[in-house]
């Protein structure tokens, strides 16, 4: 019977960045990643367009934590111990210089996400952990000892910690290896998603960009912020990002098919916009409505929300009827859009669902109901939105998770 101290199932940046915490932790142990797959890091690999971005530039646990829509609360704690200040430093001092955007996210220096792919194998060797895939579906039993680890190809282990690092689940995917060790998973729906409308208009806009939109859903409460892609299919860029992540459960509910309203000058209110109608109605009143667009609305949107309005092309100000500019007001400051569908973001997507946090204690990322049974990473019930939030809730629960598991074994 092959035997090993610790045994990690799933061999992705959780899984990884927990073996080699662990294996750093527990000199001497034998440490397993065991992967279902001929290949390892997979998402490491084509994250943030082949760059990774490994991280956010943001160092305050509690505010790090509002980018969480689920695992905010469980999270917290977690990154006092470890956070992207310390991702940062981990990669440096392994010789893997990173650098910040001016938005906020971390990336490596070289731009290439093969640099913390072979820094991430690099330490797993000098830590001395033990690799294998092409294993199959992995799932483990408890028994007196430990665990008794199997594999669909055969593969037969016992671990006297085990790890679930499986990365996020899909409706379907069964057996689970935590339902089959006692866990609850929530179902899985997706997040970070752009999405499909029905209406025409923003389709033909497709390429126009918004600096700053509110996108709500009012019945639902729910509503975030950021720049706006118009698409040939409908809308994306980080506030339709924002609200797929906040939104995930309520738009599966609705079976992605629902009234979202756009605000396209969130910073200036009603009053505001109607002061700004009035000053052109008496001081431009020679200009033609659809040439003179709101500060900051491009200028082929303000054309459209013009005509959505009703008001014929060559309207002057001067002429503009009051029902007219209310209807502009309404669709610049609440503009309905009829969702359809989602498609899928090429840059990042997550699951959102899991593991329940409930069940884990998340001082040590320990089962509490088995113990010696560990998890990390995208396999709970927590998920961030985009900005390299995803990979740093890995890197900090499997750092963790790996000294727990060294604990145990020791
Ligand atoms: C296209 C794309 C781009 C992304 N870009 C970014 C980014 O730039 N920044 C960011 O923060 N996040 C990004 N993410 C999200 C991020 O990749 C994930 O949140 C992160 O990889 C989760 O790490 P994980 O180790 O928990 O799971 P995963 O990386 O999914 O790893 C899980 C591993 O477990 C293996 N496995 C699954 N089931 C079994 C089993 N039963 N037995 C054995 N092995 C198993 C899988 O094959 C996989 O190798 C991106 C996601 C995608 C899809």
């Amino acid at each position: 019977m092959d035997k090993a101290d610790a045994a990690i199932i799933g061999g992705g940046a959780a899984g990884y960045f927990a073996a080699i915490s662990c294996a750093e932790n527990a000199p001497g142990s034998r440490v397993l990643i065991l992967e279902k797959s001929p290949n390892l890091l997979t998402k490491v690999r084509i994250s943030g367009g082949g760059r990774c971005n490994v991280c956010p530039a943001c160092f305050d646990p509690q505010s790090l934590v509002t980018h969480y829509p689920r695992g905010a609360k469980a999270l917290l704690g977690v990154f006092y111990k470890f956070q992207p200040k310390d991702t940062i430093e981990w990669f440096e001092s392994r010789d893997v210089p990173l650098k910040t955007e001016p938005d906020g996210r971390v990336f490596p220096a070289s731009n290439h996400s093969s640099s913390i792919v072979t820094a991430l194998e690099d330490a797993a060797r000098a830590a001395g952990v033990e690799v294998r895939t092409c294993l199959g579906e992995v799932s483990a039993t408890k028994v007196e000892q430990g665990y008794q680890i199997t594999s669909k190809n055969g593969a037969s282990i016992t671990a006297r910690a085990v790890l679930i690092a499986t990365g996020g689940c899909r409706a379907g995917d069964t057996p689970h290896p935590a339902t089959q060790l006692g866990h609850t998973v929530s179902y899985p729906v997706p997040s970070l998603f752009s999405i499909a409308l029905a209406d025409e208009w923003p389709k033909r806009l497709s390429g126009v960009s918004v600096p700053c939109v509110t996108l709500s859903l009012p019945a639902h409460g729910i509503s975030q912020s950021g720049p706006l892609l118009l698409t040939h299919t409908g809308i994306s860029g980080p506030a339709t990002l924002r609200l797929s992540a906040w939104a995930a459960r309520v738009f599966s509910e609705m079976h992605y098919r629902c009234e979202i309203r756009a605000d396209f000058i969130p910073h200036t209110g009603e009053h505001l916009l109607l002061e700004w109608i009035e000053n052109n109605r008496q001081k431009q009143g020679g200009r033609e409505v659809f040439n003179s667009p709101y500060p900051g609305i491009p200028s082929r949107l303000w054309k459209a929300l013009a005509e959505l309005a009703h008001i014929p092309p060559a309207t002057r100000w001067c002429e503009i009827s009051t029902s007219a500019v209310r209807a502009l007001m309404s669709l610049a400051k609440s503009a309905p859009l009829q969702m359809v569908g989602k498609n899928a973001n090429k840059d990042e997507f997550v699951t959102c669902g899991g593991v329940n946090l409930k069940e884990v204690d998340f001082r040590t990322m320990e089962s509490k109901l088995a113990p010696g049974l560990y998890f990390a990473g995208e396999v709970l019930d927590l998920d961030g939105i985009t900005g390299g939030y995803n990979f740093q809730a890995a890197w900090s629960t499997g750092w963790l998770a790996g000294k727990g598991m060294a604990q145990h074994i020791s």
